[in-house]
């Protein structure tokens, strides 16, 4: 479903991507761990082409994000048509990232309606069913700021699902929420996997990455040093910089 084939990314003199391959299979989901500044966020950032790459590429279904291909060479598509293509790509911040000024229930229907997918009354009734499955229909006419973190996010989630993307991206879900939200948060996720989404996500939970992963893939320095099960990797991790990180997260 995703296929990210030899991308690399410098930014001035420092290659923070290099080289990386990675195939996602519909319905797969993966936690991708490393440490700070291992490139994780740049990586699920090309994904959705939030970030252009210097090499490689980045298809979902067959098709490029950003770029279009003529022949043998790619064209930088125009914003209106990335932001069109983006919207098959659905994706969950640290920090919620929620409109201030919208309800729980505006932030959700905001997208669905202004791309003309939905009109006002169906928007809403998705709206209302997504906020009941992450728990809020109660909250729906809640700003923000009346909600708590573990709360937001979940709107968060609640919007990147009106689209229907084939495929989500958590980067890092629940690091600035209070320990005893974290919990609400991660189980909202790991239903969705239970539903067949497609999830790359970033998370220092190693926990709920061994439960909910079919794979781990580990990152460090801008490269893939190992990949394989949770078991596999979590349990008996082979290479060095994987067991120290390890450690020190666990
Ligand atoms: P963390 O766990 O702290 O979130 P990360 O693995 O997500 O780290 P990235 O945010 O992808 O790491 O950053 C990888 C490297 O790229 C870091 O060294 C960072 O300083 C650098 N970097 C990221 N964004 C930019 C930018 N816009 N300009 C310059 N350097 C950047
Ligand atoms: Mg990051």
């Amino acid at each position: 479903l995703v296929e990210i084939s030899g991308v690399s990314k410098s930014y001035g003199p420092h290659e923070v991507l290099h080289d990386i391959d990675l195939t996602i299979e519909p319905g797969e989901v993966v936690a991708l761990l490393g440490p700070s500044g291992s490139g994780k966020s740049t990586l699920l950032r090309a994904i959705n082409h939030l970030e252009s790459v210097d090499r490689g590429s980045v298809t979902i279904d067959g098709q490029y994000i950003g770029y279009e291909r003529r022949g043998d060479k790619l064209y930088e598509l125009h914003e209106k048509e990335v932001l069109k293509r983006r919207t098959q790509v659905g994706m969950v911040f640290q920090n919620f990232n929620l409109f201030p000024h919208l309800t729980a229930i505006e932030n959700i229907v905001e997208a669905p309606i202004a791309l003309g997918r939905l009109s006002k009354t169906d928007a809403r009734e998705l709206a209302l069913g997504l906020l009941a499955r992450v728990g809020l229909s109660d909250k729906a006419d809640h700003y923000p700021r009346q909600l708590s973190g573990g709360q937001q996010q979940r709107v968060a989630i609640a919007r990147a699902l009106a689209l229907k993307p084939k495929v989500l991206l958590f980067d890092e879900p629940t690091s600035a929420l209070d320990p005893e939200l974290v919990g609400e948060v991660l189980a909202v996720i790991g239903e969705l996997t239970k539903l067949g989404t497609t999830l790359v996500i970033v998370t220092h939970e190693i926990g709920f990455a061994r439960e909910v992963a079919d794979r781990v893939v580990f990152l460090d320095g801008g490269r893939v040093l190992e990949q394989g099960t949770p078991a596999r990797v979590l349990l008996h991790p082979q290479h060095p910089r994987t067991q120290d990180f390890l450690r020190k997260v666990l």
